[in-house]
């Protein structure tokens, strides 16, 4: 059986017009991992659930991260073995909620050195220890040759040993939407494009300016590096072509003892995704980019590690804020434990936090709201079962050749869309317009039919992340932005701002 998507093309007028008309239980600020969250937990326990979110879902830190659902080496090394023992429990938890989004990815550490053997062996043993039953598979330490063979490009010189382990990586914007549809199909009131007063008293359309009260008995404020008063951290990635030649993603210890990723990213696993600086930011949290100083630093450590993709030009770039609960001391040292609490006038805050412990402290903030159990630790988001998942990847072949496609797309569309991805087919045109492939152009089509998605930036940044995958000009984006200005009535110089928003 298909299930219906949540949303349809006048969700958000009638839930504009619920917002307006309804009394609620609870009204969440903020459509990022923990205001998703913590909408479906309450929806799931029988609450009347309003969320508001001033631009798209996951448009905030949830949808630019590292894509990672994991343990955190870098706790480990820092001795937060309460949050990596959480963090393992949890990244089980949602491979089992969302096992189209969630995958496990290996990894491949580089070490350099029979200290840093000793050292990272022990870590690693330490981490499976850890992982107890969540165990995806125990690591193992390989040799120089063996991580030779796996990588030939990769650093050789100095290099004694790698060892292989496991986490999960994700579509950290997708995994948003699956969070926010079934809140809505639990009967949540979902309205992007809106934004709450600080007091959470009004909410202002921001695509028509008009302003109305709301009224709901409880207030939570999750809107992240919005909220006033925290310390902010940007972090930021460059996507560059694939430079790694094996599946495995690259974890990398620097001098200073701070881990980089080089992940293999995009939709066809053609990119490399390298990350995570970690900067105090002055900015406000609209404005945020990588500076010229974190965009060499990557660079150089991506040229450490693979010397014979020196001299590469990023593809994008993207960056986003860590709200941390405030603390002295380096910006990388600084606690991602959460902190959960209700103020003076009884609004209920998160700040901090890791994405993959998103789900445990959506529980934690809801429990401050309603006593009835949290039910989000077992019921899969959407129909997403494994065995669901198993059954639709296995009838991959079969879908391309019925839908005209390659494999490759059909196994896109169940990876992004899980039991959707017939509801995304079911839109493929006979002939797509010069530019967007056909997949593209139904993803185009789900993004405005079923997804509130109103500007180019919602599909190309969040919907998928097409956006980061190619070097864009006004002339190759243009025929993207027609196709979704002829969905959505623009005329050509809201395309053109689109456009301009994008570049
Ligand atoms: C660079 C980086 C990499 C990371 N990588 C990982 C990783 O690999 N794995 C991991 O587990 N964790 C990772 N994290 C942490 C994780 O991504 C965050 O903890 C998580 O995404 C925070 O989610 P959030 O919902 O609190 O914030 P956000 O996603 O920022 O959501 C807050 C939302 O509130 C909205 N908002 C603000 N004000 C208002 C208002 N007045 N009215 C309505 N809406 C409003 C914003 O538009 C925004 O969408 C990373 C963090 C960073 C910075």
């Amino acid at each position: 059986m298909i299930l219906a998507p949540a949303f349809q093309r006048d969700s958000r007028a009638r839930n504009l017009e619920r917002l307006r008309g309804e009394a609620f239980d609870v009204l969440i600020l903020g459509g990022g991992i923990n205001g998703a969250g913590i909408a479906r937990d309450l929806a799931l326990r029988g609450a009347k659930v309003a969320l508001v979110e001033q631009r798209h879902f996951a448009s905030g830190t949830s949808g630019k991260n590292s894509q990672l659902i994991h343990g955190g080496l870098r706790y480990l090394k820092q001795l937060q073995f309460h949050l990596v023992r959480e963090s393992l429990h949890e990244r089980a938890t949602l491979l089992d909620l969302a096992p189209h989004l969630v995958t496990p990815q290996p990894f491949l550490m580089p070490i350099y050195g029979r200290r840093a053997r000793l050292f990272y062996g022990t870590g690693l043993a330490m981490y499976d220890l850890l992982a107890g039953r969540a165990k995806l598979g125990r690591h193992r330490v390989i040799s120089a040759a063996e991580v030779a063979q796996l990588e030939p490009q990769l650093a050789q010189e100095g290099l004694t040993h790698g060892a292989i382990f496991y986490d999960c990586r994700v579509h950290s914007a997708r995994f948003v939407i699956e969070n926010i549809w079934e809140a809505a199909r639990r009967g949540a009131t979902i309205v992007n494009y809106a934004r709450a007063d600080r007091a959470g008293a009004s909410v202002t359309d921001l695509l028509t300016g008009e302003s109305f009260p709301v009224r709901a008995a409880h207030l939570v404020d999750a809107t992240g590096a919005w909220e006033p008063g925290l310390r902010l951290v940007r972090g930021s990635h460059i996507v560059i072509p694939r430079v790694n030649a094996s599946e495995n993603a690259i974890a990398y210890f620097e001098e200073s003892g701070r881990i980089i990723f080089v992940i293999p990213w995009g939709s066809t696993r053609q990119l490399s995704l390298a990350g995570t600086t970690d900067v105090d930011h002055t900015g406000g949290p609209d404005c945020v980019h990588i500076s010229a100083e974190e965009r060499e630093y990557l660079l150089r450590i991506v040229d450490r590690l693979f010397p014979s993709a020196r001299g590469q030009e990023p593809i994008s770039t993207f960056s986003s804020l860590r709200p941390l609960v405030p603390a002295a001391g380096s910006a990388t040292r600084v606690s991602r434990e959460h902190r959960i609490w209700k103020d003076g006038r009884g609004m209920v805050h998160v700040a901090g936090g890791k994405y993959t412990t998103y789900r445990a402290m959506s529980a934690e903030a809801a429990d401050l709201i309603l006593s009835a159990e949290s039910k989000t630790a077992s019921a899969p988001l959407g129909g997403n079962t494994a065995e669901t998942i198993h059954q639709l990847l296995a009838s991959a072949d079969a879908l391309a050749a019925t839908h005209g496609m390659t494999r490759d797309e059909a196994v896109l569309a169940i990876r992004s869309y899980g039991v959707q991805a017939p509801n995304v087919l079911a839109l493929l045109p006979e002939t797509p317009p010069p530019g967007p492939t056909r997949l593209e152009c139904a993803q185009i089509a789900f993004a405005v039919n079923h997804e509130m998605a109103e500007s180019l930036a919602d599909l190309m940044f969040v919907s998928t992340y097409l956006g980061y995958e190619r070097k864009w000009t006004r002339e190759s984006v243009m025929p993207y932005a027609e196709e979704m200005g002829r969905r959505l009535g623009w005329d050509g110089a809201r395309t053109e701002k689109e456009i301009a928003q994008i570049l």
